[in-house]
């Protein structure tokens, strides 16, 4: 007999981990399945932020607990950085950094959140901002954007959606799963909208910010007004190939990062001591592999797209950030092989996986049923084989 919490019985599985962990299964029978699912750069961690983990380690002057809300020189160093590249005035007391930008999200719920309140999701969305928020017991409010809109929420629909209830509004530029960047003056427009409503916040997830095609990142926490109402969230993962060192952090108004740093001080006190020495080296190093980085995911946006056009029927964006394709396959609902029939974007997941072995993910856990998520941080030579294996697969259904 299970005794479960409703809290987690009523979570929902990470779409995206379920889905690498089915890819994974068809690989251990053998199987050479090309794995487009998880948000993971195929890139090495560069070498000179290596070294700086191992000279942490090499001194001994890191085996002891951190401070909860990370070392005063690395949150100087993230103050610096903020200010630096973003324009952003967060004191590094305002600063918290935590296991993966994924606890940075769950820590500002968990803060904000209470029972019943809403937070708006400008949608598509990444999967886990609704888990968190329902975590905190909020609601999450999704507000739309379509792909004739290269996937934008706009200010008006977020007036629209905003009550009494509404605490937080959430959403990430350049977005995962859509590419989408939001303009300076997009995100004037929010501000405008949120500027003059007291206890509304903004959660601005800028973790792709160095993976963007389009020229110049824009913090909303910049506009007039904002610095006070903005919880800037920003990682390692992405923009430095870092995923499993696991740094994430915040930038907040001074009593919101005092309650992560309450909740983080219970849960899982500081993150890693040498993940943190290693940051602290990516933060003062000059950013030329990251660049180089988005450069060869440019290159690969290029051939991407220039092969899903080549698909008939498939409808998508040009995505300006991050490393993914958020294309439309919903001419292919109803179609069958003779056998099979799919009906939706998980059947069509689940069709290819099984029968072009490409694993992808359905749009509906990112709050698009028409859509499938495409990572392209894969090699140019695994992107051809998957697209190939995708248009033949998908020739087959009528
Ligand atoms: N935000 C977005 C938009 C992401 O795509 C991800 C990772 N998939 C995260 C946050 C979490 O990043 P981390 O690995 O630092 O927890």
């Amino acid at each position: 007999m299970e005794h479960l919490s409703n809290r987690i019985k009523n979570m929902a599985e990470s779409a995206t981990l379920a889905m690498a962990a089915k890819a994974r299964e068809f690989k251990e029978k053998g199987i050479d399945v090309i794995s487009l699912s998880l948000g993971e750069p195929d890139f090495k961690t560069p070498k000179h932020i290596q070294e700086g983990a191992k000279e942490a380690i090499d001194s001994e002057k890191y085996f002891a607990y951190p401070p909860v809300n990370g070392y005063a020189d690395l949150r100087q160093a993230i103050s610096d950085k903020f200010k630096r590249e973003n324009g952003l005035d967060y004191t590094p007391n305002q600063i918290v950094v935590s296991n993966g930008a994924k606890q940075s999200i769950v820590n500002v719920m968990l803060s904000l959140v209470n029972p019943g309140d809403e937070v708006i999701v400008l949608s598509p969305f990444w999967v886990s901002y609704t888990a968190a928020i329902e975590m905190a017991e909020g609601i999450p409010v999704l507000v739309k954007g379509g792909l004739e809109n290269d996937f934008k929420a706009t200010a008006e629909q977020v007036k629209a959606a905003i009550t009494d209830k509404t605490r937080v509004i959430i959403f990430s530029s350049p977005c995962n799963p859509t590419g989408s960047v939001f303009t300076k003056e997009e995100l004037t427009a929010i501000a405008e909208v949120v500027r003059d409503r007291e206890g509304l916040y903004v959660i601005s997830d800028e973790i792709y910010e160095h993976i963007n095609f389009s020229g110049a990142h824009a913090s909303i926490g910049t506009m007039p007004g904002m610095l006070d109402k903005t919880i800037t969230i920003n990682g390692m993962a992405k923009g430095f190939a870092m995923t499993g060192w696991r740094v994430g952090f915040i930038g907040a108004p001074t009593w919101i990062a005092k309650a992560c740093n309450k909740i983080q001080g219970q849960v899982t006190s500081a993150n890693c001591s040498i993940a943190q020495r290693a940051t602290l080296t990516a933060l003062t190093s000059d950013l030329g592999p990251t660049k180089a980085m988005t450069e060869e995911y440019g290159r690969r946006r290029a051939l991407v797209h220039q092969l899903l056009n080549d698909i008939p029927g498939v409808k998508t964006n040009m995505p300006q950030g991050a490393f993914y394709f958020f294309p439309d396959l919903s001419s292919y609902f109803g179609k069958s092989d003779g056998t099979t029939t799919i009906n939706n974007a998980s059947e069509l997941c689940i069709y290819l996986l099984e029968n072009a072995h490409v694993s992808l993910v359905t749009g509906e856990a990112f709050g698009d049923e028409n859509c499938v998520r495409l990572s392209y941080a894969a090699s140019e030579e695994n992107l051809r084989e998957a697209l190939k294996r995708i248009k033949d697969t998908l020739a087959k259904l009528s």
